[in-house]
């Protein structure tokens, strides 16, 4: 027996622009988006991806879920000439630290100026989902990113508890959407490759 479960929006909105990473992530959330009578209009913005060839494999998966459930899919810039200029910086970091924090900044940023430009009031992301990420600085961008825009609000929500974990893990099981082997951007891949050598591992290699 499958446990959807059913949520309720922030001030009870029935639409949601939804940033998603991958196609993976964005399962069992869109799954109880749906179940809840709450529309899911999906924005793919994440010029964080290296190389190209990762980002279109990743974006055109998506792009297949989101036809699976009918669902609007919002294709952004791939702009990763100007994300390097942002994280740069802090190429030497590990992930779950400043650079990451960057990263969710920059997407979510662009993700809270398309929802304040197109109606929606409310917007959330798939990043959440993830066990990999530090959901507390995922949320504290997703503030920050929805403060500088009026009437705009960052949907503050546990998508990990409440079996969400289990559900996505079930989902992920069952469909065959492609499942990356690294976070994303360059840097990721280099300590991914590090940490896969130093076990005896082949390179991730594209
Ligand atoms: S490791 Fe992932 S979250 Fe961190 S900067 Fe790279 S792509 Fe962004």
């Amino acid at each position: 027996m499958v446990n959807i479960p059913i949520i309720e929006a922030p001030d009870f909105q029935d639409k949601v622009l939804l940033h998603s990473c991958c196609a993976p992530c964005s399962l069992a959330m869109v799954e109880a988006l749906i179940n809840s009578n709450i529309q899911p209009t999906i924005f793919y913005f994440n010029p964080n991806i290296f190389p190209q060839k990762e980002y279109e494999i990743r974006k055109d998966e998506n792009k297949r879920f989101a036809e699976q459930h009918h669902l609007p899919f919002i294709d952004f810039d791939y702009e990763h000439r100007n994300w390097l200029k942002e994280t740069k910086a802090f190429s030497n970091e590990p992930e779950r630290g400043i650079r990451c924090a960057v990263c969710f900044s920059y997407r979510l940023e662009v993700t809270a100026a398309y929802a304040y430009e197109n109606g929606f009031s409310l917007f959330a992301t798939t990043l959440a989902t993830s066990r990999w990420k530090d959901v507390k600085q995922i949320t504290a961008e997703g503030h920050k990113a929805a403060e500088k825009y009026p009437n705009v609000k960052y949907w503050d929500r546990d998508w990990r508890k409440n079996g969400f974990t289990e559900r996505k893990n079930q989902l992920n099981k069952e469909k065959d959407f492609y499942n990356q082997q690294y976070c994303g951007c360059e840097y990721s891949l280099r300590d991914v490759n590090k940490w896969r050598i130093s076990k005896g591992k082949p390179k991730i290699e594209l």
